[in-house]
């Protein structure tokens, strides 16, 4: 089996070590193709965000673990870049003209407004107690207004276009589960999931079966009961551990394997010397 892993922050965003750290721990497991993605900058700043003044270095030090580990391990220069609406997203000329080997595309944030400033920023990604108060404020108490609202937001993401690979495809549930009125098995829930899979098949996207909350809690993001109708749309797929230390680049890696190997899949997507292919396992 290939060990990759192409969702990993550093201290570039909020990772919490340097970019080096994360190759040694993928080197000393024998990887043989490890990717940084950091949270790319907002036109505001957060923690968890690179800040655009820190691009160039970013840059730099990848290419310099680049030369530094060839031969031994492959190393790519990614980003995970957030949609906020249709002014701010991986399409943009900012985020396609950087020299990135790939781009991994997610929604974070649900903007309340059109001026893109943290204070008009739902992030689903938080706390929940923070979540639950964004969505008795802003989304009239109904977690399904804000779900809708998410797979919106996704699915412009998608057809807008200028990634390589969709993040945690339904983060919406981590938070959302909690809230009166969720359901996975409801309809309306169910159809915002397959329709958002549809768009995805037609865009020939990869999809990341991101495994942070695999050994913690249970979840994979998307969920396991997707992927046999994700196998039917011919939904390449890839494992990425999203970790933000070092000892977890290969967290959950050989559970996502077994699930996806009982939905069916036979392989997944891999960068080969820059180009992405299909690889068994
Ligand atoms: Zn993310
Ligand atoms: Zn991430």
């Amino acid at each position: 089996m290939h060990l990759s892993n192409y969702h990993s922050h550093c201290s570039f965003c909020d990772g919490r070590s340097m970019p080096e750290e994360f190759v040694k721990f993928a080197l000393a497991k024998s990887f043989r193709a490890y990717g940084i993605s950091s949270h790319g900058p907002l036109p505001f700043e957060t923690f968890w965000n690179m800040s655009a003044f820190d691009m160039p270095e970013y840059l730099v030090e990848i290419s310099r673990l680049k030369d530094k580990y060839q031969g031994h391990l492959e190393i790519y220069t990614g980003m995970e870049i957030d949609y906020l609406d249709t002014t701010y997203n991986p399409s943009i000329p900012y985020f396609q003209n950087l020299p990135l080997d790939y781009r991994i595309g997610s929604v974070h944030f649900l903007p309340i407004a059109t001026e893109l400033c943290e204070a008009n920023m739902v992030c689903i990604d938080g706390p929940f107690s923070e979540f639950k108060k964004a969505v008795d404020t802003y989304f009239e108490g109904d977690i399904r207004k804000m779900v809708k609202r998410y797979y919106e937001s996704s699915i412009r993401m998608v057809e807008l276009g200028g990634i390589d690979i969709v993040g945690h495809l339904d983060k919406i549930y981590m938070n959302g589960q909690r809230c009166k009125d969720f359901s996975f098995t409801a309809p309306w829930y169910r159809n915002m999931v397959n329709e958002y899979l549809e768009v995805i098949a037609g865009k020939g996207l990869i999809v990341e079966i991101n495994t942070k909350n695999l050994l913690k809690k249970q979840q994979t993001f998307p969920r396991q009961e997707y992927l046999s109708r994700m196998r039917e749309l011919q939904i390449p797929v890839m494992v990425n551990s999203d970790c933000h230390t070092p000892d977890l680049v290969n967290d959950g890696r050989q559970e996502a394997f077994d699930v996806l190997k009982q939905a069916g899949y036979k392989s997944t997507c891999e960068l080969i010397a820059g180009s992405w292919q299909s690889i068994p396992f």
